[in-house]
């Protein structure tokens, strides 16, 4: 039987560093960046071309492009609105992450559009990335519940979806922005994704926020996901979903794969190396788990 791959997709230069409260330097960032392309992540979440004044962390998204070693990952650019794929593209991102929620309240304070808008943008973002030789995903945010509108059901999920999917993501992405979601929520969702959109391959986006993040990883994969997304240390949070907390620790749930007999990739050792690290940039400890324990067996 041929092993399962996972793919880990590492966020934290983006959704981890930009709702800490310690700004890291350019150097500081890129040195984060390189780390994780030496432990073996090929997909990092760079930057986001977010507004310097809504998102100061990522006010040196440019500056960060230019100073990445190139061939070493993929560096994914976050974008919003339209004005952000110019700058992305502009920069070099080998590619381009567009977000849209599937709730109307979060996408207006989100990106200051209406869902449908950002659907329009999407397109357009779609056509000009494909021009470009760019490849794009979509994330939709908050597919597991709204800060502000509570429930998001599933059908709304997947009406997102489909619509979304008419552009031909590269990847489509389902993320628990707030960390509401359980094993069971992941299962039902993303088999109704799935089903409605089976030629589009899904990724999971998972914050710990109630302590539900590694379980959810664990149901996406039994659902038939391969590639998540993750934080190195578990650092992160969105600055516009009140009470948002970090990704799921990168070490920690490639610590899980790994035991499971799933190929990841990744170094263990080197994850843990820069989640220590991390800890020293930010000046606190990290919520990881597997940084503090150990690897086991000791000498993996
Ligand atoms: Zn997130």
């Amino acid at each position: 039987m041929p092993e399962t791959k996972v793919e880990i997709v590492e966020v934290s230069p983006r959704d981890g560093l930009q709702n800490e409260g310690t700004m890291l330097s350019t150097a500081a960032k890129v040195e984060l960046i390189r780390r994780a392309a030496a432990s073996g992540l090929k997909r990092i979440e760079a930057v986001s071309f977010a507004h310097p004044k809504r998102v100061p962390q990522m006010a040196d998204a440019e500056a960060v492009m230019a100073s990445l070693p190139r061939g070493d990952a993929s560096y994914i650019g976050l974008v919003m609105n339209r004005k952000g794929l110019d700058r992305a593209l502009a920069a070099g991102v080998s590619e381009i992450n567009f977000v849209v929620v599937a709730s109307e309240t979060f996408n207006r304070r989100n990106q200051g559009a209406s869902t449908d808008e950002s659907i329009a943008v999407w397109a357009e973002v779609a056509r000009e990335s494909r021009a470009a030789k760019v490849p794009v995903s979509v994330t939709i945010a908050a597919s597991f519940g709204c800060p502000f509108e509570g429930e998001v059901p599933t059908a709304r999920v997947v009406e997102v979806a489909r619509r979304v999917a008419e552009y031909q993501p590269d990847e489509l992405g389902l993320a628990d922005t707030i960390g509401v979601a359980t094993p069971r929520d992941v299962a039902e969702r993303v088999g109704a994704v799935l089903a409605a959109v089976p030629s589009i391959p899904l990724r999971c986006h998972f914050h710990n926020t109630r302590n539900t993040g590694i379980a959810n990883a664990y149901a996406a994969f039994e659902a038939g996901v391969r590639v998540l997304d993750a934080s190195l240390g578990g650092i992160g949070g969105c600055p516009f979903a009140p009470g948002a907390t970090g990704n799921i620790p990168t070490e920690d749930l490639a610590y899980m794969l790994n035991r499971m007999g799933v190929d990841t990739g990744l170094d263990l050792k080197k994850l843990v190396e820069t989640a220590l690290w991390i800890e020293t940039q930010l000046f606190k400890p990290v919520p990881g788990a597997l940084s503090r324990a150990g690897l086991f067996p000791r000498a993996a």
